[in-house]
């Protein structure tokens, strides 16, 4: 036994030593749409379960299969579907595992597009309903006889509400209940829900995996926890063609992303996997920026308040150390009301006004204006966003030049 390599040594040579032509280092992009055999025989046998291989690219080919590798070992989980979205994993994994009659109790603190989403299958039908997640108490008041799914994500955006992680998680597994936690925000570097008994995990690639902001991607990981056997809503056919372990993701690969369509691109594959070799590295400086930053906020009198699980006055600031790795690169500030929100941000000559977060530039937005502003403001509320509320995604430039570009817009 060898013991086990590291983080990014793992991700690094990945694709290598899965054996591509000629001793490629990286998993070339293939961008066939279908597959060809010589023999009808095999054709059946993939479209069958029965043998590896691919069929029609809507539901896979081998340029997303070697990043889905790379995601599975990052996570430390069984096996992973990809997606061309992280709203797409989110819609896929719901949509292909939830039936009428199911209840699913979700963290109140969620990403905007995916609050939206889950309102929109409420309006559909399903029973849906939100609990703070900050507290085990109040997820396990929120269950009911027919949950079947807890969905929360490790760090909310843009608020940083820490999900009561590691208890929801014990609760989840001893009611036989599907654990899924939107790892976005931390991506597995600084945090693997396997470790608090998730049983899927989502990520959008689009953020800090990919890390560039130049590919869109998303993905469920199944982390082999969650026992499908037991599961109602395991489609009859699946049972008879693949082993158990795989039913949840075979479920999720076949009525979610081959009927859904929300196929992840060959070429955003390549860049996210790319992306992905210095995640570690990206997200380490990101960190060390913001943990400064927040410091200097929160000494700064014309910034009123700062949200970030870094800073010991944050609500959650124990539990975040304990659970992760480091506390993220975004945070949240509240401006003093004597300043004006918008010629703050416009005087920003560095820091991008903009929406993407885990990008290498630091981008900021006003929230309520923008990424949540159709919600409203008593939903805003609810979620904990004030309607002055600027957030932040720290990325990787030299810090002093991001304590100069603040420094400026606040004088
Ligand atoms: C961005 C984001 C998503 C959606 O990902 P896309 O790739 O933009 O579709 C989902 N969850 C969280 C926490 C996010 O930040």
């Amino acid at each position: 036994m060898t013991t086990k390599r590291g983080f990014t040594t793992i991700i690094l040579h990945s694709d290598r030593l899965s054996k591509p032509e000629h001793g490629a280092l990286h998993k070339p992009i293939h961008t066939s749409v279908t597959f060809g055999y010589d023999e009808v025989e095999d054709l059946i046998e993939v479209f069958q379960n029965r043998k590896k291989g691919y069929a029609y690219s809507r539901q896979g080919n081998p340029t997303t299969t070697a990043l889905e590798t790379k995601i599975t070992s990052m996570e430390n989980g069984l096996a992973t579907v990809t997606f061309s979205t992280g709203m797409a994993a989110i819609t896929a994994t719901v949509l292909s595992l939830i039936k009428r009659g199911d209840h699913i109790l979700a963290s109140s603190f969620l990403f905007g597009n995916t609050r939206s989403i889950f309102q929109s299958f409420i309006d559909l039908g399903l029973d849906i309903t939100f609990a703070d997640a900050t507290s085990v108490d109040e997820v396990k008041k929120g269950l009911k006889e027919n949950t079947r799914m807890v969905f929360v994500e490790t760090i909310a955006n843009p608020a940083t509400q820490v999900a009561d992680l590691e208890k929801i998680g014990k609760l989840c597994s001893e009611k036989g209940i599907i654990y899924m936690v939107d790892n976005t925000m931390t991506s597995p570097y600084l945090f693997t829900p396997v470790n608090v008994k998730a049983s899927l995990v989502i990520n959008s690639l689009t953020k800090y995996i990919g890390g560039h902001g130049n590919a869109l991607g998303g993905s469920v990981t199944d982390t082999g926890l969650f026992d499908w056997t037991t599961f109602p809503n395991i489609f009859e056919g699946f049972k008879k063609q693949v082993i158990p372990e795989v039913l949840g993701l075979t479920q999720i690969r076949k009525k979610g992303l081959r009927d859904g369509g929300g196929t992840l691109a060959p070429e955003a594959a390549h860049t996210i996997s790319v992306g992905s070799e210095t995640l570690a590295l990206r997200l380490e400086r990101a960190c060390t920026n913001a943990f400064a930053l927040a410091k200097f906020f929160e000494s700064h009198p014309l910034i009123k308040k700062v949200y970030y699980p870094g800073l010991a006055s944050h609500p959650q600031h124990k539990l975040a150390g304990k659970l992760f790795l480091k506390y993220g690169g975004l945070m949240s500030i509240e401006l003093d009301e004597s300043i004006d929100c918008f010629a703050f941000l416009n005087k920003l000559k560095l820091v991008i006004k903009s929406s993407n977060l885990g990008d290498t530039r630091t981008l900021a937005i006003p929230v309520a204006h923008t990424i949540f502003n159709e919600l409203g403001p008593e939903k805003r509320a609810e979620m904990g966003i004030s309607e002055s509320m600027i957030r932040l995604s720290i990325g990787i430039e030299d810090l002093d030049d991001l304590m100069h570009d603040f420094k400026h817009a606040l004088n």
